[in-house]
Formats: structure tokens, sequence, C-alpha cells
């Protein structure tokens, strides 16, 4: 599938520092490119309703690490999915009596539209499931082959189910074992999989962690056919293993997503891709945190959540949504309060004014060790510290110098425009 366009970001003097990233299963800053290349994967939506701030904000950070990694003379190739077809797409299309596929597309689109007023940098290769069906297909047959995945009876008279097998997989693969990267004990593991889609409490699986690959085709549902196995669809974890592989190759440098994914879906996706390559899935596991509004956690299905969509209706400025979400780390957990949005509109009108005032000033001499260049991008290349990078620009307000330069490096490094003038 097409992604939404680009949009250009300026040249800036001398070059960035390539960020370091925390990583999940050594609780260490890493590098997130060791060469001059990167390779990054991050976890796509599944389009059974609107992008929220809490999405934006998992996005959006990622979308910074593209532009300090593109600042800093690397070459990034950017991947990601969609997951059109899941158990909550078809419940919510269900329950609103609408199709399954018209729900995905619609919501899919509006993500799209989303991303693109953002002005988030666009992966360059986004991949749905229903495209890759036949590939995530072939890799389920691949793990059978190898051992790694058995066939489960269904109850309700479907063919048999498929389901990868966890302890095969640890005692037998050298560069993954359950709970590296997560570190959870198995009792977290049992809740965060019951939570998180998991059928702890299936019959006939050989451990309750066991993940399903292939679900035979029930009543009702859409399904696939794909020669050796029951006509049927994918279960989630496999999608990103295959999806990842088929795009970036094995042992790509980061894959990252909300912290909602380090259990099960990093972890289990990771031993599935492991079962598949041999090698590890990635070498880099980064996770954002969590936002929530009105004291509950964002969901996608949740009422109380705060759409982009809505924020796009009413002529919201995107630069300020930018400098709202970005004022806090993209690994804390906060809460989003209605009154940031004007905050952060107020202190982008600062840093504009700012920009206007400096551009009357006079000297404008541009060099690669300008101290707010330097600042910006050290801030970002320590785990991407947003909201330092966003104090520099406060403290840059005050005595507005190059503000040319500064300009470009708001644009290049955070995606906010200080040249719009403002609104009458
Ligand atoms: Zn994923």
């Amino acid at each position: 599938m097409r992604a939404w366009t680009a949009t250009a970001l300026p040249a800036l003097p001398g070059a960035g520092t390539v960020p370091r990233i925390h990583d999940q299963a050594t609780d260490t800053l890493q590098p997130a490119a060791t060469g001059d290349t990167a390779r990054l994967y991050v976890c796509g939506i599944t389009p059974h309703g609107h992008t929220h701030i809490g999405n934006t904000a998992t996005f959006l950070a990622y979308d910074l690490l593209v532009r300090a990694l593109h600042d800093a003379g690397v070459t990034v190739t950017f991947a990601q999915n969609v997951t059109d077809v899941d158990d909550r797409v078809l419940a919510v299309a269900d329950a609103a009596g609408a199709d399954w596929e018209d729900l995905a597309a619609e919501q899919t689109r509006e993500h799209l539209t989303d991303m693109a007023w953002l002005g988030v940098q666009p992966p360059d290769r986004l991949v749905t499931v229903t495209e890759a069906i036949d590939q995530i297909g072939q890799s389920v047959l691949a793990l059978i082959e190898r051992g790694h995945a058995y066939r489960v009876d269904s109850p309700d008279g479907a063919e048999e189910d498929i389901y990868f097998d966890v302890s095969a997989a640890d005692s037998a693969l050298a560069c993954w074992t359950l709970g590296e990267e997560s570190h959870c004990t198995r009792d977290q593991m049992l809740r965060l999989f019951a939570e998180n889609g998991g059928d702890p409490k299936r019959r006939g699986k050989r451990d309750r962690l066991d993940p399903l690959l292939w679900r035979a085709a029930r009543q009702g549902e859409p399904a696939w056919q794909v020669i050796g196995l029951p006509e049927g669809r994918p279960g989630w974890h496999i999608e990103c293993a295959v999806i990842s592989e088929a795009l970036l190759g094995a042992d790509f440098d980061v894959l990252g997503g909300g912290r909602d994914l380090v259990f099960p879906h990093h972890e289990l996706a990771a031993g599935e891709a492991t079962a598949l390559n041999e090698l590890p899935m990635a070498r880099v596991y980064s996770h954002t945190g969590m936002v929530s509004y009105r004291g509950r956690r964002m969901s996608r299905t949740a009422g109380d959540q705060v759409p982009l969509a809505r924020l796009r209706d009413a002529g919201v400025d995107p630069d300020a949504l930018r400098v709202a979400i970005l004022a806090h780390h993209y690994r804390s957990d906060w809460e989003w309060q209605d009154e940031e949005l004007a905050r952060a509109q107020e202190r982008l009108a600062g840093w504009r004014a700012a920009h206007r005032a400096g551009l009357a000033g006079g000297d404008h001499a541009e060099t690669a060790d300008n101290p707010v260049l330097a600042s910006l991008r050290e801030a970002l290349a320590r785990d991407l510290d947003a909201p330092r990078a966003l104090r520099v620009l406060d403290a840059w307000a005050d005595s507005p110098e190059t503000p040319e330069l500064v300009a470009r490096a708001a644009r290049a490094l955070l995606g906010i425009d200080l040249t719009k003038e403002p609104q009458p």
C-alpha cells in the first residue's frame, strides 16, 4: 500500500550524532545505527478506530528518530505494517453492522491523512496483512516443517488451528529465549497474554503461552486459501515477523512500538522470526510510554480518547500538537490534558515571534557549530530527548540569533515550522 507523501527535510550544516535509544532487552542505550544505514520497523495500526494522541506520540517518537538519523548522514529504510484483518477489526465492524474491509480501509485512509497532516516522515514501505497473506502462510508452513509449530483441533468443528511452540523454540534456538526481551515473569506473561488477544485456556495447546499462527476459517469470518494450510487467516505476531523480514531482512536495527507491545507481541514475534531465520529479529527493542486521558489509557475502542481527525477538523495547528506531545519524553507515561494544546500554541507563537524579531535583527552567520543547532542535536542524540530540545528553543527565543538556521533546524529535526505567520 502507498504511504503518505514525505515532506522535504531542510539541509543543515555539518552532521548530527547517531542517536542512542533505549533497548528493552538490555535496559541500556544503544546506537540506533552501527554504520551508514539503519533498518527500522515500527508496528503500525490496527484500523478499527481513530488514530489518537497515544498512537500519535509513538509515531512522533520514531519520526524524530528518522529525522535524527537522516541528520547524522544515515540512510534509513523504514518499514511498517497495517493489521487490517484482526479479531478487533472484525468485532468492531460486526458491532456496527459494517463490512470489515470497509472499516479497515476507511480507518487506514484516515490514519494516512492524519500522519501527512502532522508531517510525520512516512515509512518507505507500508504493507497490510491482507497483502502479505501468502508470505505469512508460507512461513507458517515452514515453522510446521521445522517442528516449531503444531496443529490443534478446533472445538467448534472448524479445521485445525496452527500454534507456535514457544518451548520448542526456546530450547532449540541459539538467539532467542522467552523472557529475554520483556524480562517478564511467567505469571506476568500469562496475564499480558490473556489481556492482549492470547488464549491461555485453549485446550490442546502444548503451553498456555503458545500464540496462534494461523486461525482456520470460522463461520462468517474472512479466510484465505494457502496450499497446505486450512483455509483461514494469520494470527497477530507472525505478521510482523514475516513482513519485517520481507522488507528489511533479519536482524534489523530497531523494532519499535508502544510499551504495550513488549509482551506478548514483540517477544513472541521475535521468537517466530528467529525460528524462521535463525537470526535475532532486531538489534534494539524500543518502546514508547502510554498516554492516558481522563484517568484511562487511550485506546482506539475506548470512548474517552482524543482522535487526531477531530483536532484536524477543528483547525488545530499540527505544529502545536507536535509541541504538546514532544513536551513529554517518548518513554514516559503521561496524561493528556485538554489545556496542553493551548499552552503549546502559546509556546510555539513565542518561538515564531522570536524568529520574526531575529530576522529583523540582522547578523545571520551560519556554522555547523552553531550552539543552538549543536544543543538540538545533542538532545536528540541522547535517547530522543525532545522535551530538552524544546527547552533549547525556549532559551534561544530569549535572544533569537541565527533565526534562519534555527528555523531550518526546528523543521528538519523536530518537524516544527517557526516561519508560519500568526493567524489573523
Ligand atoms: Zn507488530
